[in-house]
């Protein structure tokens, strides 16, 4: 059995459903499950809209609408008039429109997690009924009923042994069988999501729990790459990598792999690969146990809307183990991830990325213990496998407000 995962570059217009079903011909023999993000940029504009409801702004039915056209342009593109998947989509929206009519919930998490959600019930609903149209037989599962959490919404901890429970039952391997990355379901039955990128852990879960072959994950560039190339100019791709430098290089914010998405594939010995969508037949970037990293390289990894928080104790007390704790309690409660730590005896600066909604409420929690001083909109460089200067061109005219580093990792905050 081998799991693919398609994201939503790979989807984000008619051509690209083409090209994604190209691609399924040629493997369709394999049967594989075949998890799919939402198209092109759905989930941002989804986001604005659980914003703008959150935020009782008259707007959001216009962002709704935008959504909507979105998608309708594409199923244009794919299917003649008056099929059914336009009924299917519309469907799909009523519910969140309807959802829409109604006050929102204090909780910010769990309205945006039923709203967001859709995106990748829309985007699985079109491209398996394309697939369909000609001719590649498949079958859709709702991945709410496979894939069970808890109600941490907008980053919910999946249980492991009831989802297991499902996904073997429902998923054999006697199909080509589509489903929805990024997305789960409370046992209150409510939807809830794995956090922004999450399509990739989702593609992990289901290969941990089906014991495939392997992962393939579909991506617009030729494989896993020693830098961005929306930041870098010409990155090198790696052949391959093991597991351990994987993690780290997403730990550190790699955008090639969701940070959870390894874990889960090491432990059950699930080799990756790394494949271009636009290229199917070139060989990607394999990335499993114990291999050497080929080509030897460092990796440049570039994070953007850090927030550096610099926190004191009020009395000007020593920051220690208590207050440590007490001070991650709270950034957990928020979801923000702490991408560098800095401690000094009397204060503790933290690099940060959290929802710019939750940024002010965030501080406010913290300034009731603590002295607080912030920045936003900062800029994160890391550098695995440092070699002195390499950061300089990067770095030339740039404010630099922290920098940290170890025998392989060098970290350099700075203004954007
Ligand atoms: N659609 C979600 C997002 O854009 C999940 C994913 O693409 O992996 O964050
Ligand atoms: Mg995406």
């Amino acid at each position: 059995m081998k799991v693919f995962k398609f994201g939503g570059a790979s989807v984000k217009d008619a051509e690209g459903i083409k090209n994604l079903a190209k691609i399924l011909q040629q493997y369709k023999a394999h049967k594989p499950l075949v998890v799919i993000s939402a198209m092109g940029k759905t989930t941002n504009l989804l986001e604005e809209v659980a914003r703008a409801f959150y935020l009782k702004q008259a707007n959001v039915f216009e962002k709704v609408e935008k959504v909507k056209l979105f998608h309708k342009n594409i199923i244009s593109g794919l299917f003649p008039k008056g099929h059914t998947v336009f009924d299917d989509v519309t469907n799909l929206f009523v519910e969140v429109e309807w959802a829409l009519e109604d006050e929102p919930r204090p909780e910010y998490p769990y309205e945006y997690d039923q709203i967001v959600s859709i995106g990748e019930l829309v985007s699985t609903t079109i491209v398996s009924a394309y697939l369909n149209e000609i001719g590649l037989k498949n079958t859709w599962l709702d991945a709410r009923d496979l894939i069970k959490t808890d109600n941490k919404h907008q980053d919910a901890n999946v249980d492991w042994e009831l989802s297991s429970q499902l996904i073997k039952k429902n998923i054999r391997g006697e199909h080509l069988t589509i489903t929805q990355g990024f997305i789960g379901c409370t046992s209150e039955n409510f939807s809830s999501t794995l956090g922004r990128e999450g399509s990739d852990y989702s593609a992990a879960i289901f290969a941990s729990i089906l014991d495939a072959k392997k992962l393939v994950i579909w991506k617009d560039v030729p494989g896993l790459l020693n830098a961005d190339p929306r930041y870098f100019p010409n990155p090198i791709k790696v052949e391959k990598l093991s597991f351990q430098e994987a993690i780290e290089l997403a730990y550190y914010g790699a955008s090639v792999i969701h940070p959870k998405t390894l874990q889960p594939l090491k432990a059950k010995g699930i080799p990756l690969e790394i494949r271009s969508f636009v290229n199917p037949e070139t060989e990607g970037t394999w990335i499993a146990d114990s291999v050497e990293t080929v080509p030897k390289t460092a990796f440049y990894i570039l994070k953007k809307n850090q927030t550096l928080l610099s926190i004191a104790a009020l009395d000007l007390d020593f920051i220690v183990e208590n207050h440590l704790a007490q001070i991650f309690s709270v950034l957990a409660k928020y979801n923000a991830k702490v991408n560098l730590i800095q401690n000094s005896a009397v204060s503790c600066s933290l690099a940060v990325d959290v929802d710019p909604l939750q940024v002010q409420t965030l501080i406010e929690e913290l300034s009731k213990n603590y002295r607080i001083k912030y920045n936003t909109g900062l800029e994160l460089l890391t550098i695995r496998h440092y070699n002195q200067g390499s950061e300089q061109s990067i770095l030339k005219d740039k404010e630099i407000i922290l920098s940290q580093e170890n025998r392989t990792t060098k970290q350099v905050l700075f203004v954007s």
